[in-house]
């Protein structure tokens, strides 16, 4: 996608601190983190969010989930983690490039909302 910050990001012209990469999908630090540990796992392919998440992307979209766990214990988040992805205005999602959000590194609030 032509305009997607996210799809910039998975091409290098826009750059990152990636932690993980493969053919399917991208890890890479938040630029703006919300806890001690924030990386962002991404599919490569362009999906605009969990609401277009289907049948024939989900082996994509699991995949980003396996890496997830696999960079959370890369990461020594052995005491626990959050995983987030915000769908659409209302959970205010910013970027609309599906994204797996990892927060952990420090004891998170049980607020949701
Ligand atoms: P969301 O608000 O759930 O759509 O999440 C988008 C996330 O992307 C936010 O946490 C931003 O801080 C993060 N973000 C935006 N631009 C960049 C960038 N260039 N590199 C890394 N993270 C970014």
């Amino acid at each position: 996608m032509e305009n997607c910050l996210f799809c910039k990001i998975v091409a290098g012209t826009i750059p990152s601190t990636k932690v993980y990469e493969d053919d399917l999908c991208l890890a890479f630090r938040d630029i703006a983190p919300q806890a001690p540990t924030h990386i962002l796992v991404i599919p490569k392919e362009h999906i605009s969010g969990m609401s277009a998440v289907c049948a024939e992307n989900a082996g994509v979209v699991a995949h980003c989930l396996v890496v997830a766990a696999q960079v959370a214990k890369a990461e020594g988040l052995e005491n626990g983690y959050r995983i987030v992805s915000n769908c659409g205005d209302d959970a205010g999602q910013t970027v609309h490039h599906l994204h797996f959000h990892i927060l952990g590194g420090r004891k998170l609030s049980l607020e949701m909302a």
